[in-house]
């Protein structure tokens, strides 16, 4: 049998995908942050279908790992195929939820990502280490299964985020349950539900439920390891939950990520670059450039190139072909930012482009914001905006740039931008983030691990590294 004749449910529209993943009746409705209009109904499961749900997980998972490595990673390639063979009604269902436009580096771009992390994860070689091999000792380590692993996701890039958890934990011969997001369970259960086309009943299961599912979620004595992507506030909760039971934790938190720009670098080279490292799905992205540090020489450049590339983004609803930016996801995002510029602009920054919302509109529309001679104390630069308003600060110094860039509690990404890849390379090292990128910002890769520093987070993504934080290390020494 070939891997396409294994796909069952192929899905033409979001219209199918709903028809499926829908309750029969009731439910609490999702609107589309873009227009207000009502995208579909999700079922509310609380607690009790959280515990029959890793009930469920933990029979399933002793015949899931018994199925042996090989086995798995061609399932985790058919769940590739089969993501791809419902990209499009996928990426349409993700776009009337989530609010990103199908173009650009957004719902289609997010999709396409899926089916590459599944075959990228399924492709890692991670083999049994022979640590000592000598006379009386020969000491071996093994990689085994957790067991149920749990995972929690966030609203900004539903489906790309519950595959980079869901994805190695499979192929570690573990199961999972996940809880999405309240603001996208719908994205989640849609491509659970084109994954489970393939993987055997209760490997992956999803529950939709709110806060007190996820705190059970992060206390349940059955679940081996919580896998968390979202907020430092709720990373320090679920660390809390997760105590009594000595959970294992991958925690990838909130970030605040600083660029700086070197005296060398090339304004016009480089602002495209800027523009979607800051604004990469209209800047509610954990590892998006957040706070934008550029040499006194250039500042004035750097500003003006930038102005003119952020004008020219069209901003709109998803499904419109034209558009490459999206509203904010939710008003309570939309009213952090909103909030957030203001405060600059009664401290007297300097705003360059954008900051005035249109008024009764019935999206979250918040437009392209660059704000100029601002403070670095200022609360947009402090504190995480998590939408489309980049602050740009002026510095002197590189002592002065590396100060401020490392004087926050978060550390998840940052960047150095110049005409000089060593020069960058050495200011770099300086800097206390997970990964530091030169002359880019954001860009994530399956084949190298990411995680964060300082309160951003613990633990690794990603690569045979990643596949390591989903398992339990077992020595066999004799
Ligand atoms: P959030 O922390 O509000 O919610 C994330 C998830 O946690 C949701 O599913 C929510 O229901 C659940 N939750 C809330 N309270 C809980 C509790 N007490 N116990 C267990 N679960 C609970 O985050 P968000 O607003 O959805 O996402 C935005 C944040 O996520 C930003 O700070 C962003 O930087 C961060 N983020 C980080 C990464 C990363 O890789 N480091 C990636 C994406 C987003």
């Amino acid at each position: 049998m070939t891997a396409e004749s294994t796909i069952q449910d192929t899905f033409a529209s979001a219209a199918d995908l709903l028809a499926v993943i829908q309750p029969a009746a009731g439910g609490r409705q999702i609107k589309d942050p873009a227009t207000g209009e009502l995208v579909g109904r999700v079922a509310e499961p609380g607690v009790a279908e959280l515990d029959a749900a890793v009930a469920a997980a933990r029979a399933a998972q002793p015949g899931w790992a018994a199925r042996g490595d090989a086995e798995r990673r061609e399932l985790l390639n058919r769940a590739a195929d089969a993501v791809e063979a419902s990209a499009e009604a996928l990426a349409e269902l993700l776009s009337r939820e989530q609010g990103k436009p199908l173009n650009g580096p957004n719902a289609r771009f997010e999709v396409g990502a899926c089916a590459a992390w599944l075959r990228a994860t399924a492709s890692f070689e991670l083999e049994p280490e022979t640590l000592v091999d000598e006379e009386g000792t020969h000491a071996q380590l093994f990689y085994r299964p957790l067991g149920v692993v749990g995972a929690i996701g966030p609203w900004n890039w539903p489906m790309m985020i519950s595959i980079w958890q869901l994805a190695p934990a499979l192929r570690m011969g573990n199961t999972v349950v996940m809880k999405p997001s309240e603001y996208t369970p719908l994205s989640v259960l849609a491509l659970a539900e084109v994954l489970n086309s393939v993987f055997p009943v209760d490997v992956l299961s999803v529950v939709p439920g709110g806060r007190e599912v996820g705190e059970r979620l992060a206390s349940h004595p059955e679940i081996a390891k919580v896998m968390f992507t979202g907020s430092t506030a709720t990373g320090k909760a679920i660390i809390r939950s997760s105590a009594d039971t000595v959970k294992r934790l991958t925690l990838e938190l909130g970030g605040n990520d600083a660029g700086i720009v070197l005296p060398d670098a090339d304004p016009a080279a480089i602002a495209e670059g800027l523009f979607w490292g800051a604004f990469i799905n209209t800047g509610q992205t954990c590892a998006a450039l957040k706070r934008l540090y550029v040499h006194e020489d250039i500042y004035a450049e750097v500003c003006e190139a930038l102005t003119a590339v952020a004008q020219q983004m069209p901003m709109g609803v998803g499904l419109n072909e034209n558009n490459v930016l999206g509203p904010l996801q939710n008003k309570a995002q939309f009213d952090i930012v909103a909030n957030l510029v203001q405060a600059a602009k009664d401290a007297g920054a300097r705003v360059l482009t954008g900051g005035n919302p249109e008024e009764n509109q019935p999206g979250y529309f918040y437009p392209a914001t660059l704000v100029a001679d601002i403070d670095n104390d200022n609360p947009l630069v402090a504190q995480e905006q998590f939408g489309p308003a980049l602050p740009i600060i002026k510095y002197s110094t590189i002592d002065e740039a590396v100060e401020m860039a490392n004087a926050l509690e978060v550390g998840l990404g940052a960047s150095v931008w110049s005409a000089d890849p060593a020069a960058a390379r050495e200011v770099a090292a300086r800097i206390e983030a997970g990964t530091v990128w030169i002359n880019k910002h954001g860009a994530v890769d399956p084949r190298v691990p990411f995680g964060g520093a300082k309160q951003s987070g613990y633990g690794l993504e990603f690569g045979a590294e990643g596949l390591k934080h989903l398992a339990q290390p077992q020595i066999i020494n004799g």
